[in-house]
Parts: structure tokens; sequence; C-alpha cells
């Protein structure tokens, strides 16, 4: 996000609200409520900045009235409740009587998870402009719920802190906590849909204070008594299905174009913070590959070929961002072992292993598409040697016991 902003001019404006963090404090079930253990963040290029994504909204929107109000205008509580679209060129209807309706030549659709322009562009788009939805890991299926902490002497402002009830991953409560800017936290409580110590059996202030004493008994001196009735009041919420736009990340045609950003074309779940990260390179693409189309003559086809362009240069990373994601949130086979399998090769080679696919993706020097194939590329060769070693113990073992058969069987009298 450092990165992207910086390029957008507008990292500065961000920055003053942003929490540095440098480190971890984390509790595994085997010590929850004993000392959780501190983790310095350490080889970062950047330190990680924490903001909420409201007060990101607002600052943003300050900066574009700052810097932009003759080009953009802002229209807040009014819903496009359809698009149609005409040889590239789109209309998108108002919600408001007194907003006017849109006819565009040139559109970005960045309106979140299911995009209704994503959808509706699809429809027209003769399968160049397809959505596709990863299946779920049903096991590891989880809802969340926040609540507000307020940090008490001892405690840091600069950790990201993390603990987890419950042995397996399958059917644990999960608590991570952010700082925020005026000297709390926001810990996002995630669990199970059907765990009812969170959802049916949860009603009243006493139930959360209960709840909290037998899951994260180290965190019930941060909580404010306000906080337990707010949170049984709450009702979960879910997160987004792995999904991505693809091979197309846009519409054109002799009248327009129309291009998607952001979580309309790659939604994830959010436990790595690619989701605002991603969305800001595709801005980053669609500035340079608008740029490109400019060489190609009217304002008509400089969209059309800028959209072209970056459909090319972003639909791959598209479904190499959700797919990879994915699998972080699979099973032991899918998402533990092979964070075991890179941490041991690439300790014992590091000019042949790259580190593991989460630690590739928070350097913003590689695309999603390097990332997954480099991973694909060590897996292979991680693969083999692990064949190989085992071909050769088992020969080995072989021979062994036919040395030994034939030892014994002239040493028998
Ligand atoms: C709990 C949670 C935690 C997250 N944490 C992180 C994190 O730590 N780091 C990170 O990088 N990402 C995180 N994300 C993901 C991140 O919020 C999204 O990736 C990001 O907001 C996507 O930006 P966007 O502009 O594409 O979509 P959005 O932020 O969803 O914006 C879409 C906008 O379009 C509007 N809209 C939708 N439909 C219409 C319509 N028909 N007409 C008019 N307007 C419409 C919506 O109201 C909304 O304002 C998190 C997400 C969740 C749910």
């Amino acid at each position: 996000m450092q990165v992207s902003l910086l390029k957008l001019g507008c990292w500065n404006a961000v920055k003053k609200y942003c929490v540095g963090v440098y480190g971890r404090m984390d509790w595994s079930p085997e010590n929850s409520g004993g000392a959780g253990v501190v983790t310095e963040a350490s080889g970062r290029r950047y330190p990680t900045m924490v903001i909420p994504r409201d007060r990101l909204q607002s600052v943003l929107l300050r900066e574009i009235a700052n810097h932009y109000n003759k080009q953009i205008t802002v229209s807040f509580e009014t819903e496009c409740t359809s698009a149609s679209f005409k040889s590239g060129a789109a209309l998108l209807k108002s919600s408001r009587p007194e907003v006017p309706d849109v006819d565009a030549q040139f559109v970005v659709a960045a309106d979140g998870i299911r995009s209704r322009l994503v959808q509706e562009a699809s429809r027209v788009s003769d399968g160049r402009l397809g959505v596709t939805t990863l299946p779920e890991n049903e096991k590891r299926s989880v809802v969340y719920k926040t609540i507000n902490l307020e940090l008490q002497p001892g405690w840091r402002g600069d950790l990201n802190y993390s603990a987890r009830s419950g042995e397996s991953l399958e059917g644990a409560v999960t608590l991570e906590a952010l700082p925020c800017l005026d000297g709390g936290l926001v810990a996002v409580i995630l669990f199970s849909p059907g765990d009812a110590r969170l959802t049916t059996d949860l009603n009243t202030a006493d139930d959360t204070r209960a709840l909290f004493q037998s899951l994260f008994p180290q965190f019930t001196p941060l909580i404010p008594e306000a906080e337990y009735a707010k949170f049984a009041a709450k009702s979960p919420s879910g997160l987004p299905r792995f999904t991505y736009a693809s091979p197309d990340l846009h519409l054109a045609g002799d009248q327009g174009a129309t291009v998607c950003v952001g979580d309309a074309i790659h939604t994830v779940k959010p436990y790595f913070g690619l989701g605002v990260n991603s969305a800001f390179e595709d801005i980053i693409t669609l500035h340079h590959s608008l740029d490109h189309g400019a060489q190609g003559g009217d304002s008509l086809q400089h969209f059309a070929l800028g959209a072209e362009e970056y459909s090319k240069r972003r639909g791959k990373e598209a479904k190499a961002l959700v797919e990879m994601s994915r699998q972080f949130d699979g099973d032991f086979l899918e998402f533990v072992l092979p964070l075991i399998l890179d941490g041991i090769f690439s300790k014992i080679a590091p000019s042949i292993f790259a580190p593991n696919a989460i630690r590739m993706l928070q350097n913003e020097q590689y695309l999603f598409t390097q990332v997954q194939g480099r991973k694909r590329q060590d897996r292979a060769l991680q693969i083999s040697i692990l064949v190989s070693i085992s071909v050769a113990l088992v020969a080995l073992g072989k021979h062994t016991i036919d040395f030994l058969t034939a030892t014994n069987a002239s040493i028998l009298p």
C-alpha cells in the first residue's frame, strides 16, 4: 500500500493516520492466558502500517477535495441500480432522481464484491469477462465480530496481538488485534458460524464477559465495560468468497470502454492484507495502460487500447492472487506443509529456494504470477529431492537387508 500510495501521490496524507506495527505477540492454545511470545519484525523492506478502512476512505476523499475538486464529483448515498453497455459505452442508472444517470465513454468499475457492473458486463462479454468463484474450504468456514480494546500500561501500542483458543484450526476461535491512532486496539474475533458460544448462547454483556474470561482471559483487562453489551448485540459478518474475473477485466468497443478494479475483479479473505493493496496496484497498472493506449489515436481508441492493455497486464494477476489466497485457506497439505517445506529448504539452500509465498507476497517487487510460478518451481524441485531421498533410503534399506541375510546365511552352520 505504501509504495502504491507514494506513486499515487497521497502517501504523506495517509501516513499521518497510520500506526506502525513492528512485531507480533502470540498466544497459542497451549499457553492461552499465560505470557505471550513477542516476535519483532525483521527483514521487512517497509514497516507494516495500519489504518482503519473508513479512515483511509476519509483521507482519500479529502485528497480528492483538495487536489481534484474540478475533475471529480462525488455523489454520496447514490446506488447504480443497473448498467447497460453499447459498443463499449456504458449507461449507468442512478437510484436518486436528483443525481442524473451517467452515459459514459469510459467507466472504472470499483463497486467491490458482487460487483453489479462486472455481472452486467460479464453477460455481454461473450465469455471474455467471466467470473469464477473457487470452492470454499467448508472446514475452515469462519465469520467474525469486532470489539474495541483499550491499551493498558505494559501493553505495547506497536504490536499485532494474536491468540487462538482451540487445538485444531477447524473450530478454533481466533483473536487478531491491531493498534489504532487513538491509542486503542481493534480486535477481530474469527469463529466457526456454527459455534454456539458466539452465536445462540451469546445474548448479554455477562455472556460476553464469561466468554472472554474462558477463551482469552489475558485480554479482559483491556475490554471497556460498554464493549461487552455491544459485542453481544452484534451479528456476525461473513468473509468474501474467493472470486476472480478472467481472462479480461474490461469491456471495450468503438464507443468506449469499462475497466474493472479492486474487489470487483479479485476478492480474497483478508488474512494477509492483500485486498486494498492489490486494488491500488490495479489503479497504477490502469494508469500505465492508459498511457500506453494514448499512443493509439483518438480518445475512443485510446480508451479501448488502454483497457485491453490493462487486461493483458492485470488479468493473470487477479487469477493468481485469488488462487494463491485460496491455498492459504486450505488444510495441512495445502497450507501448512508448503510453509514447513519452504522454511526448511530456503534455510538450507537460500540461493536455490525462495522464502514461503506469504513472505514473497509482502515484497512488492514480485508480481502475483511470479510468486505463483516460483513456488510451483520450488515445490517441483522439493518433491523430486524428497522422492530421490526416499528412493535412496529404500534402496539402502533393501541392500542392508540383503547383506544381513547373506551374512547370516553364510555364518549359519
Ligand atoms: C474484515 C475485513 C478486513 C479487511 N482487512 C484488510 C486488510 O487488513 N488489508 C487489506 O489490504 N484489505 C483488507 N480487507 C479487504 C479490503 O477491505 C478490500 O479489498 C477493499 O476495500 C477493496 O476496495 P474496493 O474499492 O475494490 O471495494 P470496496 O472498498 O468494497 O468499495 C466498493 C464501493 O462501491 C460501493 N458500491 C457497491 N455497489 C454499488 C452500486 N451498485 N452503486 C454504487 N456504489 C456501489 C460500495 O458501497 C463501496 O463504497 C478487509 C476486508 C474485510 C471484510
